[in-house]
């Protein structure tokens, strides 16, 4: 098991600085659309919380905070849309303007999923920010409102992305080694 940062980056994809742009731009578009809403904000856990305290801490508008886990049964590396919740909102979001705050999307499956059951209660209105957008991956039509920057298809890690549910404390955000990929993947 590798467990030191350098045995398993490859290079590094996203500074800190990277991610602090994306922050400061990402919340000024969000103060602008929300002003005079009263959002609920929806980490969506465990990737999102690094991005949520920094991206909300940009966002000049009143807001509430909410979490929910939903979790996919897979292999590390991709979902395989078989979604459930794992730990659910405590907010009733009837009536509400919901932003979901995402780490990444990917095929799309589990934002639809989260986008669909926040709709179904009666939500005014859900959006998502997501910090990365790997848009060639989406095998299902789903809306990222907002996103800090396009990915290509590579697993990167870091800022709250994980490798085997760890690893998410890099504050960068790095892609990892083919080797370590291709031992673990299988
Ligand atoms: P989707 O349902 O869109 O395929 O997958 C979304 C979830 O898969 C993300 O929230 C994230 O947890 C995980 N995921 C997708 N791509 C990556 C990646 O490149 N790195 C990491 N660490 N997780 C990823
Ligand atoms: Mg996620
Ligand atoms: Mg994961």
């Amino acid at each position: 098991m590798a467990d030191n940062i350098n045995q398993i980056i490859d290079h590094k994809l996203f500074t800190e600085d990277d991610i602090h742009e994306m922050c400061v731009r990402l919340g000024k578009q969000l103060t602008e659309d929300y002003a005079g809403k009263k959002p609920l904000v929806v980490g969506a856990l465990k990737g999102a919380i690094y991005f949520l305290t920094d991206v909300t801490r940009q966002m000049d508008v009143a807001h509430q905070l909410d979490f929910l886990d939903v979790s996919s049964y897979g292999n590390g590396f991709e979902s395989t849309g078989k979604i459930k919740v794992v730990t659910d909102l405590s907010a009733d979001v009837k009536d509400r303007d919901v932003l979901i705050i995402e780490d990444i999307v990917d095929t799309g499956l589990t934002l639809k999923f989260m986008r669909d059951l926040i709709k179904g209660r009666g939500a005014k209105s859900v959006k998502c920010c997501a910090l990365l957008n790997k848009d060639a991956r989406r095998t299902t039509d789903v809306t990222v409102d907002y996103y800090g920057s396009k990915v290509g298809n590579e697993f990167v890690v870091g800022y709250g992305l994980d490798f085997l549910n760890m690893y998410r404390n890099i504050p960068y955000i790095g892609v990892l080694k083919p080797e370590i990929i291709d031992k673990y993947a299988k």
